[in-house]
């Protein structure tokens, strides 16, 4: 899929990764909506970027506010190609113990976000795109889901986080295959450990050491890299139902 005039939806848009990927999508000439439940970065962000890009306030977990997403996206700009869920959270906390185990109400909500809300914004997106018209090789439109290498090599305080990304990973080739009848691809991509807010939390030294366990190139990920993954993924089609580890051949010891 070539990008220019294609229309995107952008889950957490306002932060990091997303950020990222919007900033990418309006260099390469496409159309983003932008959702987030933090709209000040993302109208911040989208006054920098013009025209092209505007943000929608939607939590991801709503059917409703997802709907109401999609007509403003199909209202603004006419058609959705594509969706890059990128909306997360990473809580850390231990199954059991006193410094501050997982109540079932903190597992659902991460799950409810990180799995259910990636569910939710690729149904209700392939709902709008299988009626998209293809474009020469057939496709109507591509999903990508974000998921972690949590999902594969969760760590202690990440049983919540690691289920979700887990669940993400594995919806990927299901979805992939039912959605294929209609040219609609979806891959997801596990991210290693990337410089955004949500690792700013962690005190520099824990960073710099993370990093330094990258074997190559030693380091943390940036957000751009993750955004050319993204870029590289619309414009290969034969790229589908796949679960890509971009994370430096980083496998973290328990
Ligand atoms: P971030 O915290 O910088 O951005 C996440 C964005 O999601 C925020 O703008 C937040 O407001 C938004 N969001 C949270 N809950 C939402 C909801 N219910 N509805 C709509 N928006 C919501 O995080 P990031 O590092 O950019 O992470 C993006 C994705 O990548 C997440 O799914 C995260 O789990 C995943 N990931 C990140 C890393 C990393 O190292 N940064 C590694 C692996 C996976």
């Amino acid at each position: 899929m070539q990008l220019k005039d294609r229309v995107f939806l952008v889950t957490g848009a306002g932060s990091g990764l997303g950020a990222a990927v919007t900033r990418m999508f309006a260099d390469e000439g496409a159309k983003v909506l932008g959702i987030d439940i933090n709209m000040e970065a993302g109208e911040k962000l989208a006054a920098e970027l013009g025209d092209a890009v505007c943000f929608h306030k939607a939590d991801v977990t709503s059917e409703a506010e997802g709907v109401a997403a999609i007509a403003y996206a199909k209202a603004r700009y006419g058609h959705i190609h594509g969706l890059v869920n990128c909306a997360g959270v990473a809580p850390g906390e231990k199954v059991v113990g006193r410094d501050g185990p997982h109540g079932l109400d903190s597992f659902g909500r991460t799950v409810a976000i990180n799995l259910i809300g990636t569910f939710n914004m690729l149904r209700l997106s392939a709902s709008a795109m299988v009626n998209e018209e293809p474009g020469p090789d057939g496709e109507r439109g591509v999903i990508i889901n974000t998921a972690s290498v949590a999902a594969f090599d969760g760590q202690i305080g990440q049983a919540a986080y690691a289920a979700s990304k887990g669940g993400v990973a594995a919806l990927t080739l299901p979805a992939a295959r039912e959605l294929a009848r209609y040219g609609i691809r979806v891959v997801t991509i596990a991210p290693g450990i990337f410089e955004t807010p949500m690792m700013a939390g962690m005190p520099q030294a824990v960073q710099d050491a993370l990093g330094a366990s990258v074997p190559f190139p030693s380091r943390l990920g940036r957000p751009a890299e993750y955004a050319a993954l993204v870029r590289h993924i619309c414009r290969n089609v034969m790229l589908n139902g796949e679960v890509i580890r971009l994370d430096g051949a980083l496998r973290m010891p328990p």
